[in-house]
């Protein structure tokens, strides 16, 4: 393949060499930032599986570097020098915003960037929320970007189950480290669950949208949810759902109040009702020995219905007709 060829088949992968992104996924970011306004009035930010670091980048040009940042723009000379040095030159030393704190994680080492703490670190483990809130010494986070996604299998399902996984994670960290009002937003592969995921994320969420950029291909799976207004119910303690992320054999019965509730169904869906997807054994838990029922009501007209056996007269009138036709074009059957 030459050179040139993925710079033609792909506009987002060139531009985003232009503007020096590191990655295309920037204009991902940007784009949910250009609809939902995520990034305004955002002084401290966290980056979950930030590597090579395109969001990253975002978010130092735009909250650290307090750059304007058009998207259509062809290039950007100021940040790739100051990508080059690290440092910000010094002429721009006046925009940077101390203020802002932007800390970025991922289980891959990463490349520094102007603004942004490095923690390199599982983002399913809650060492990782701990390390995170040290950072911020004893502030929360006005947003929480997750642009995590496992090595894809191609087996859909399995893909789906891993990167819920990851979204699940990004969540227990997010509820341990975000501001009341605050924003989510995070990668999700789009499956058979999407409506089950909204509403579990409405359990914590104002708003949740499903977002799917310009710059996301259509042929992938890929969607993000766009979570607005964190609101965590009164008594809601995220720190109680690590034990059910981290162990297989989940007993929920020694949790209490909301928390009975609410946990188990962020980590695993509902609770209260059979999944359809699934074989149950005949004898259910807590009821009776099964008994075949005939349906209650059976269709009165199937169309697979079928006629009861010809009767003998039936065949007589049949062999009658064929013997008449036969006779009328002079064969006649000779019987
Ligand atoms: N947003 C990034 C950017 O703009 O450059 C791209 C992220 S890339 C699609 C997905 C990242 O998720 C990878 O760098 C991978 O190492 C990271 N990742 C996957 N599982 C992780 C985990 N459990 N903890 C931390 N990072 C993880």
């Amino acid at each position: 393949m030459g050179k040139k060829s993925k710079d033609k088949r792909d506009i987002y992968y060139r531009k985003a060499k232009e503007q020096g992104w590191r990655a295309r996924s920037a204009f991902k970011l940007l784009q949910i930032d250009e609809k939902f306004n995520i990034l305004s009035g955002v002084t401290k930010a966290v980056d979950l599986c930030a590597a090579p670091g395109s969001w990253s980048q975002v978010l130092s040009r735009k909250l650290y570097l307090n750059e304007e940042i058009d998207i259509k723009e062809p290039t950007n000379l100021f940040y790739t020098e100051a990508l080059t040095q690290v440092q910000t030159p010094a002429t721009n030393e006046s925009k940077k915003n101390e203020n802002v704190k932007i800390v970025a994680v991922d289980l891959q080492p990463m490349s520094p960037l102007p603004g942004v703490i490095q923690i390199q670190g599982d983002i399913t483990k809650y060492s990782t929320a701990q390390e995170i809130i040290t950072h911020f010494e004893g502030e929360k986070a006005d947003l929480v970007i997750c642009d995590g996604a496992p090595d894809v299998t191609g087996l859909h399902c399995m893909d789906i189950y891993i990167q819920a996984q990851l979204l699940l994670g990004a969540l227990h960290i997010t509820c341990n480290v975000l501001r009341e009002g605050g924003t989510f937003i995070a990668k999700i592969f789009r499956g058979k669950d999407s409506d089950l995921l909204t509403n579990q994320l409405l359990t914590l969420f104002r708003e949740v949208h499903v977002a799917k950029p310009k710059s996301s291909r259509h042929s992938s799976i890929e969607a993000f949810v766009v979570c607005q207004g964190y609101f965590p119910p009164d008594g809601f303690d995220p720190k109680l759902m690590t034990p059910y992320l981290e162990v297989s054999n989940k007993d929920f019965s020694t949790l209490e109040g909301i928390n009975r509730v609410i946990i188990p169904f962020i980590v695993c869906g509902d609770v209260s009702a059979y999944d359809s997807d699934t074989t149950y054994p005949l004898q259910l838990k807590g009821e009776g020995p099964y008994e075949y029922r005939a349906p209650v009501q059976p269709p009165i007209a199937p169309p697979y219905s079928f006629k009861p056996e010809p009767t003998k007269s039936d065949i007589d009138q049949f062999l009658k007709k064929i013997d008449e036709a036969a006779k009328r074009v002079g064969l006649g059957l000779g019987a």
